[in-house]
């Protein structure tokens, strides 16, 4: 009970990339690159190990960013005449690459992290990749003339890729979804369509991330905009209720996000975001224990998995360790008084 689970996303060694950065350079290049990507996928297996993680990631070790990590692989993309984009409802400018074809897979995505991680533990693994939505809100169009075809276009690569991780033996197949609390109505005419489109044929357990975004600066200025009640996730849990997906990862700790709100996701497994990622001070496990106290009281406590609020990439490398440690231990904390 109350196995832990990280969002995704872990620093990057400084011998891999540039640290405390959303979009780092690579440090290395060729041969060398995918040794420290391997390297670094290792280091933290073994540390979300240690810290008692129960489903461990590959920590993204492998990709720049969370979005354009998959767009790297996909043919029909033009990344040398990038175009400035406001992106999550011009919450903020960024330059992003235009679709200029139709949209093929060119190789797999994330075959090799997934096989050296399955290959160095026997925790139950979980791997990452964006949400058509949010991909869509990350890229400019010139070919479909639609978003929503755009993004059925993306969900039907996506699927691919997850049928392909399953076969590998990957245990959970998460989608991040940040743009969900931006356009709440499309998620319903659309967007979780799209992710059953996504996430159609698999056994494994399938999972949405819906975050309110890094600890970055438009972030944290939005979400002082939002006010002391953030009810986004009212408007779109009822729908995500009845959607084919297992688990919902939800950004709980630290956030003005009415915990009763979980109420509305009966039946799903909720990934009770407990770590707060904009934030260098370490949680304890008393706070951490209080929050699944608090959000058992709408949640049966066997659907309940302690996790981080959203991924942990621009953080320092002892925070996120030491975070990670609190997570385990809130955790067993919370299994000895309410098991
Ligand atoms: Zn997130």
């Amino acid at each position: 009970m109350f196995e832990t689970t990280i969002a995704g996303s872990l620093p990057k060694p400084a011998w891999l990339a540039e640290t405390n950065k959303l979009w780092p350079e690579w440090k290395q290049t060729g041969e060398a690159l995918v040794e420290a990507k391997r390297d670094a996928t290792l280091l933290w297996i073994k540390q979300q190990e240690d810290a008692g993680i129960a489903t461990v990631s590959d920590g993204e070790q492998s990709r720049q960013h969370f979005v354009h990590g998959f767009l790297e692989f996909v043919e029909g993309i033009d990344f040398e005449h990038k175009v400035k984009m406001g992106i999550r409802n011009n919450r903020y400018d960024a330059m992003v690459p235009i679709v200029v074809g139709p949209l093929r897979l060119k190789s797999r995505v994330h075959e090799t992290e997934a096989r050296v991680a399955r290959a160095h533990t026997a925790r139950r693994l979980k791997i990452t990749m964006p949400g058509p939505m949010t991909i869509v809100d990350t890229i400019a169009d010139k070919h479909y003339g639609d978003k929503v075809k755009m993004a059925m276009a993306f969900a039907e690569l996506l699927n691919a890729e997850a049928r392909a991780l399953e076969r590998q033996g990957v245990d959970v197949i998460q989608f991040d979804e940040p743009a969900f609390n931006v356009y709440m109505d499309d998620v319903k005419r659309w967007g979780i369509d799209a992710l059953h489109v996504a996430s159609e044929g698999l056994r494994c357990k399938t999972a949405v991330h819906i975050c309110y975004g890094y600890g970055i600066k438009a972030n944290v200025e939005w979400k002082e905009s939002l006010g002391s009640h953030w009810r986004q996730y009212e408007e779109i849990f009822p729908a995500l209720q009845k959607s084919r997906l297992d688990q919902v990862s939800v950004e709980c700790m630290h956030s003005h996000v009415p915990i009763e709100l979980l109420k509305l996701l009966d039946g799903k497994d909720i990934l009770l975001g407990a770590i707060d990622v904009a934030n260098d001070k370490v949680e304890t496990p008393e706070e951490i224990a209080g929050l699944i106290a608090e959000a058992m009281r709408y949640v049966p406590k066997e659907r309940l998995f302690p996790c981080t609020n959203c991924g942990m990439a621009p953080m320092r490398q002892e925070i996120a360790v030491a975070k990670l440690a609190a997570l385990g231990v809130g955790a067993a904390l919370a299994r000895t008084r309410y098991a």
